[in-house]
């Protein structure tokens, strides 16, 4: 195959998009308080805001949607997710919820008390503000080259087993109800987790007593990565990969809204019987019944679909490949990118190119601003709009690492002159960053301010 496999797919329906005017993307700027959830989809012309519930569904998913069965309880839709669960995750119980977010806040609440704390190479946003919002601690201890852009580590997702020992050994095991690692790594570029290093940490984890959860968001992009980096792993398949995967952890959290390629719909996933039953209880109030969830029966149906859909192979090779088309063009720009390029994103070191503006001024911010109103395309702030926050004993605010602009590929949605279509843009951007200024937040929500915060520019 060749080094970006075209699309293992023909269109047959196609839904029209439109770039509107320069004056008119100014207004819809101003409008939007400059913070680009703000603006109105139909001015957007490319949007990379997020790979979440973007994609497109294939002929088969909508076809099982017809077969959805509507019942309250133990609808056939359910039970037909039930056996491809089985099949790829193998957990003893789950429960569909409405997102990801969803099955986050019901383990947390079930499973977290007050100022206990929640490792994992990086937690992401909607994790890190439901454990913070029980009153959690999240902790961040993915190795030191996830934040080194130009390093070729293969696995720059994986967790720093050297500062897990530490983190356990330095809080106490009591204070840990569970520990977690995200696959792909979203919040550090998409990266993956080897199986050499998901094994040691449900070892360590295991050793010291404290349950493993997965975030599964991105499972089948890190098994498709495993495959193709691991020694040992290259003739196994995506499926047998993530058989393994998940059976070294205790449970999963998930957004079917990534590689479920679904528009909404998630899961919570354990073996544990008695934490089975208190999120049986956590849901039935929050979610609904435990044979759906937040969902309609259809959903679960294009879920199962979708699940082995994600995982198959040739489209695993196109979707990443076209990541990796998107990121090679933007280096090619002169824009620094994160390296190498993830699995569903190209992420973009905004504090590298606006050196000139400081952490407290929003360089991402800035970026993300100047590529809609240079093209008409979202991408999203990743960094210390979104992940900055007053340190919990000082009062002072601690910045991330890195200033990053996200931009998320949905999956089976755009084609490659759209890609080049972005990095034109952004090489254009690039070539006049010296001009760009700051911005100063004018209003902001007390958790995840990213999407609702409003910012004004700095003259
Ligand atoms: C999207 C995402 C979530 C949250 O899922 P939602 O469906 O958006 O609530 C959690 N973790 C990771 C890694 C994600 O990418």
């Amino acid at each position: 195959m060749t080094q970006h496999p075209p699309e293992p797919f023909r269109i047959k329906m196609t839904e029209p998009i439109h770039l509107i005017g320069p004056e008119e993307r100014e207004k819809a700027l101003q409008k939007a308080g400059y913070n680009v959830f703000g603006i109105d989809a139909k001015n957007i012309f490319i949007d990379l805001l997020t790979d979440s519930g973007t994609g497109a569904m294939s002929q088969h998913q909508w076809a099982a949607m017809m077969a959805g069965d509507e019942s309250y309880a133990g609808a056939r839709s359910y039970n037909r997710l039930s056996e491809v669960m089985q099949d790829i995750f193998g957990f003893k119980h789950f429960v569909p919820t409405h997102q990801g977010r969803a099955a986050e806040n019901i383990l947390c609440a079930v499973a977290l008390q007050d100022g206990q704390y929640i490792p994992s190479n990086m937690h992401f946003d909607t994790t890190e503000g439901n454990i913070r919002a029980r009153g959690g601690r999240p902790a961040n201890l993915v190795i030191d080259e996830a934040f080194n852009i130009s390093s070729q580590h293969p696995f720059k997702g994986n967790m720093d087993l050297e500062k897990l020992e530490n983190f356990i050994a330095e809080v106490g095991t009591e204070n840990i109800p569970f520990g977690m690692i995200t696959i792909t790594n979203n919040a550090g570029g998409g990266q993956p987790v080897s199986m050499e290093n998901l094994r040691a940490v449900s070892e360590i984890y295991h050793r010291h007593g404290i349950p493993f959860f997965i975030d599964a968001c991105r499972f089948a992009e890190n098994s498709y990565f495993i495959k193709q980096r691991e020694d040992g792993y290259a003739d196994k398949s995506t499926l047998e990969i993530a058989r393994e995967t998940f059976s070294l952890a205790d449970g999963a959290t998930m957004s079917a809204k990534k590689d479920a390629i679904v528009n909404i719909g998630g899961f919570l996933a354990v073996n544990n019987d008695k934490l089975f039953q208190k999120i049986c209880n956590e849901l039935i109030l929050r979610e609904g019944f435990i044979t759906y969830g937040g969902l309609a029966g259809r959903d679960l149906d294009a879920i199962a679909v979708g699940l082995r859909e994600g995982l198959d192979e040739a489209y695993l090779a196109y979707r990443l490949g076209q990541t990796a088309y998107l990121g090679n063009a933007i280096k090619q720009a002169g824009v620094p990118i994160i390296e190498p390029v993830g699995g569903h994103a190209v992420y973009i070191d905004a504090g590298k190119l606006l050196p000139h503006i400081p952490q407290a001024d929003f360089p991402g911010q800035a970026l993300a601003v100047e590529l809609y109103r240079e093209g008409g395309i979202r991408g999203v702030e990743l960094g210390s709009v979104a992940f900055a926050y007053p340190d919990p004993d000082t009062g002072e605010m601690v910045y991330p690492e890195l200033d990053l602009v996200r931009l998320a590929i949905p999956r089976r949605t755009y084609t490659q002159s759209h890609m080049d279509y972005v990095a034109e843009i952004l090489g254009r951007i690039a070539k006049r960053g010296g001009e760009l200024k700051g911005y100063r937040i004018t209003y902001e929500p007390k958790l995840m301010r990213h999407f609702t915060a409003q910012f004004e520019p700095i003259a």
